[in-house]
C-alpha cells in the first residue's frame, strides 16, 4: 500500500490522519479556504529546517563570545552556557537601560529583567510607568525569531559584568549598555555572515537540525493535491543546499533530489525588503553556488535564483495574490511584512507552540481556576470598594441629617449618634469581611498564576500572554498570521478541501 493510500485509509478509519493531537493542529485567526490556495511558499530556516535549539544557541553563543573576546571583552564571558528558558521569542531589548521587557498587547511593560536580575514592580513602574513602549529602533530591539535568542543571553551577561565587575574591562573601556548591545549585535551579525556559524552546521547538519520524518511526505501530499510549491529563503545557495539535501534527499523515491520538491527556488531573498523591492533575480550556477551573470525579472521554474522581488515571483506564479500561502517563522520578515505589502495569505510556524499546548493541557484545571478566581477577585474588589465608600458616608452623617432620613425628626442627638455608630460598625464588619475574602482570593490567584507561569517559562510565563491579557507577540500572531502551527509537517493532516475557520471574533460588548 502506498504511503498516500495508507494515509487515506487511516483518515477513513478516523485514525491519526484526521484527528491529530492538539500539539500538531493548525490554528486559524482568519478564515482560509485551503482549496483556493494554488501555491505554497516556504521559508527555510526555522520553518522547513528546524534547529535543535540547544545546539544552535550554544554554537551562536560561542562564536559571538569569541568575537567579543577578540575586541577586548572580559574572558569570563567564555564560560557562558545556554539557558533555554532565559531568552524568549517576542521579548524587547531596551538597549539604553540594559533591560529585557515583555509587553502586553497594548505595549505596556508586564515583566522586566535588568541583565539577569528580575526588576521589581516599583522599579519597573518608575522606569516605564504608564509608558507605551514605542517602535523607536534606536532604543528598542525586538527578538523576532529564534535566531535572536543567543544575543539576548550574551547581552544580559555583559550587562551583569558592566554592573558588577567593571574592573574586568580594560581601564576606561567599560561600555555603556547601548554600546554593549551594539557590539553583541555586530558580533552575531558577523557570525551569521562570515560563515563561522554556518561552517559548523554545514559540516555536521545532523547535530543541529531536527529530523522531521514527515516533512517529505507532507510536501509530497501538498504537491499531489495540485499545489505549486516554492522555496523563498534569506539563506544563500551553498548553505540552503546542505540543509535541504540533509532534510529531503533520498526521502521519497519519486523525488530525485530536494530541488524536485519545489517549482521555484529563491535563495538570498533579502526578506523583508523582498516584498516591496524592485530587484531582479540572479540565476545561480548550481556547481559554484554563485550567480552566473543572468538576471531576470520573472524567475523560471526548475532553476535556482538569488535575490529578486515579490512582484516578479507573483508574475511567475500567474495567479491572484490571495491564492498564495506563505509559510514562515519570522513574525516580522515573513508574516507582518508580507501581510502588509501583499495579499499573500500567511502561515506562521511556531515551534514553541508544542510546549505551550502541552503545558496548557497539563494545567487545564489550574487555568480554569485562574479564570474563575480572576472574575471573583474583580467582583470582590468592586464590592469592597463600594462598601468602603458607604462606610465613609455613614461615618460622616450629621445627627440632623440622620434624624431627617431615619428618625422622623424625633430622635435626640445621643440616639442619632448611637444609630450612626451602629451603622458604622455593621458597615465596617461587612467591609472587613469582603476585604479579607478579597485578600485570600488574591493570594490564591497569585500562587496559582505563579505555578502555571513557571511551567510555561520560569522567567517570563507564556509567550502568548502577559498578566491577564495577550502578550504583544501573541497579538501580532493573532493580527497577522492567517493560520499558525508548530511545524510544517502538520500540514500532512490537512485535506485539500479543508476550510480553516476562525473562532467567531467578539468585541467586549458583543
Ligand atoms: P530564512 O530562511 O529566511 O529564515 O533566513 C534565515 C537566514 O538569516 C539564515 O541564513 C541565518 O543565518 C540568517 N540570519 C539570522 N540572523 C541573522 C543576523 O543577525 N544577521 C545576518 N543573518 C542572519
Ligand atoms: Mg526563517
Amino acid at each position: 500500500m502506498s504511503e498516500e493510500i495508507s494515509e487515506l485509509v487511516l483518515e477513513a478509519l478516523g485514525g491519526e490522519a484526521s484527528d491529530p493531537p492538539k500539539t500538531q493542529r493548525i490554528f486559524t485567526n482568519r478564515d482560509l479556504d485551503f482549496e483556493s490556495i494554488e501555491a505554497i511558499g516556504f521559508d527555510m530556516d526555522y520553518t522547513l529546517a528546524v534547529y535543535k535549539q540547544a545546539a544552535m544557541e550554544q554554537l551562536s553563543l560561542d562564536v559571538t563570545v569569541e568575537k567579543l573576546l577578540a575586541q577586548g571583552y572580559p574572558e569570563s564571558l567564555s564560560s557562558l552556557r545556554v539557558d533555554l528558558d532565559f531568552a524568549m521569542r517576542g521579548l524587547i531589548v531596551d538597549k539604553q537601560e540594559g533591560n529585557l521587557l515583555k509587553l502586553d498587547r497594548h505595549g505596556y511593560v508586564g515583566r522586566a529583567f535588568h541583565g539577569h536580575r528580575r526588576m521589581s514592580s516599583s522599579e519597573r513602574t518608575t522606569m516605564y510607568s504608564a509608558q507605551r513602549i514605542g517602535q523607536d529602533p534606536d532604543r528598542f530591539a525586538w527578538a523576532d525569531t529564534l535566531f535572536a535568542l543567543p544575543e539576548i543571553t550574551v547581552f544580559a551577561k555583559v550587562v551583569e559584568l558592566i554592573d558588577s565587575a567593571p574592573e574586568l574591562f580594560a581601564p576606561g573601556e567599560v561600555p555603556s549598555y547601548a554600546e554593549a548591545w551594539h557590539d553583541v549585535r555586530a558580533a552575531i551579525d558577523l557570525a551569521h555572515q562570515d560563515d563561522s556559524i554556518k561552517r559548523e552546521i554545514k559540516a555536521r547538519p545532523g547535530d543541529f537540525l531536527d529530523d522531521d520524518p514527515d516533512l517529505a511526505i507532507t510536501l509530497h501530499k501538498l504537491r499531489s493535491s495540485g499545489k505549486k510549491l516554492f522555496l523563498l529563503t534569506n539563506s544563500y545557495y551553498p548553505y540552503s543546499k546542505v540543509l535541504m539535501s540533509h532534510l529531503l534527499d533520498g526521502r521519497l523515491p519519486a523525488y530525485e533530489s530536494w530541488e524536485s520538491f519545489f517549482d521555484w527556488i529563491i535563495v538570498g531573498s533579502k526578506k523583508p525588503s523582498f516584498f516591496d523591492a524592485g530587484r531582479q533575480f540572479l540565476e545561480i550556477d548550481p556547481d559554484t553556488g554563485e550567480p552566473n551573470g543572468e538576471a531576470v525579472d520573472v524567475p523560471l521554474r526548475g532553476k535556482v535564483y538569488q535575490g529578486g522581488a515579490r512582484e516578479g515571483l507573483q508574475d511567475a506564479l500567474a495567479m491572484p495574490g490571495d491564492s498564495v500561502l506563505y509559510v514562515g517563522d519570522h513574525i516580522y520578515g515573513d508574516i507582518v511584512k508580507s501581510k502588509k505589502s501583499s495579499s499573500w495569505r500567511t502561515a506562521l510556524v511556531l515551534s514553541d507552540l508544542e510546549h505551550e499546548l502541552a503545558v496548557r493541557d497539563r494545567y487545564r484545571s489550574a487555568l480554569e481556576e485562574i479564570e474563575s478566581l480572576t472574575r471573583l477577585r474583580n467582583q470582590l474588589a468592586e464590592e469592597s470598594g463600594d462598601q468602603r465608600n458607604l462606610l465613609r458616608q455613614i461615618d460622616k452623617l450629621e445627627p440632623d441629617m440622620l434624624n431627617d432620613v431615619v428618625g422622623d425628626g424625633v430622635l435626640t442627638n445621643e440616639e442619632c449618634e448611637a444609630l450612626r455608630e451602629k451603622g458604622v460598625q455593621a458597615s465596617r464588619r461587612r467591609y472587613e469581611r469582603l476585604k479579607r475574602h478579597h485578600e485570600r482570593v488574591h493570594d490564591r490567584l497569585k500562587e496559582v498564576r505563579k505555578e502555571v507561569g513557571a511551567a510555561f517559562n520560569p522567567y517570563w510565563g507564556s509567550v502568548f500572554s502577559e498578566r491577564y491579557d495577550t502578550s504583544l507577540f501573541g497579538a501580532q500572531v493573532e493580527n497577522y498570521a492567517c493560520i499558525y502551527t508548530s511545524r510544517v509537517s502538520n500540514f500532512r493532516f490537512v485535506s485539500a478541501a479543508r476550510k480553516f475557520h476562525a473562532p467567531h471574533g467578539s468585541l467586549p460588548h458583543w
